[in-house]
């Protein structure tokens, strides 16, 4: 995977899964896949570009029929709550340390982790 010069369309809310991933999701080859994802992201400081679609992660996710997310709906929410609360446009480009900081302070570190995904099954482990 050699992205590092193109602008990598990441799903808005996956910024969050990132801060808290260890390794666990929905199946043995999803955590491996993101986790190389995450790796590529972070040593190149990748220039990513917030979209609310199937994206790297979602690739090899179970919930992923034929490219739309089989809870559409409810990562959509995710997604525009993630944008909103950070202050950025969809399809905007920004490198991903500056994206991982705006979730940290805007999102995390504001407390508003709750208002974002608080219903997701994960958040067991995020939100404590
Ligand atoms: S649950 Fe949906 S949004 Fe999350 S990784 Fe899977 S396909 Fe993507």
């Amino acid at each position: 995977m050699n992205k590092q010069h193109d602008v990598i369309e990441i799903r808005p809310h996956h910024g969050l899964c990132a801060e808290f991933f260890v390794g666990k999701g929905y199946s043995e080859d999803f955590a491996e896949n993101m986790a190389e994802v995450l790796k590529m992201l972070g040593e190149n400081n990748s220039r990513i570009a917030p979209k609310a679609d199937t994206d790297l992660i979602c690739a090899h996710c179970p919930n992923n029929a034929d490219g739309v997310c089989s809870t559409y709906e409810k990562v959509l929410r995710y997604d525009k709550k993630t944008l909103e609360l950070c202050g950025l446009t969809e399809g905007t480009a920004i490198q991903w340390d500056d994206y991982r900081k705006l979730l940290r302070e805007k999102i995390i570190g504001a407390g508003m982790l709750g208002e974002v995904c608080g219903d997701c099954q994960w958040f067991g482990i995020c939100g404590k």
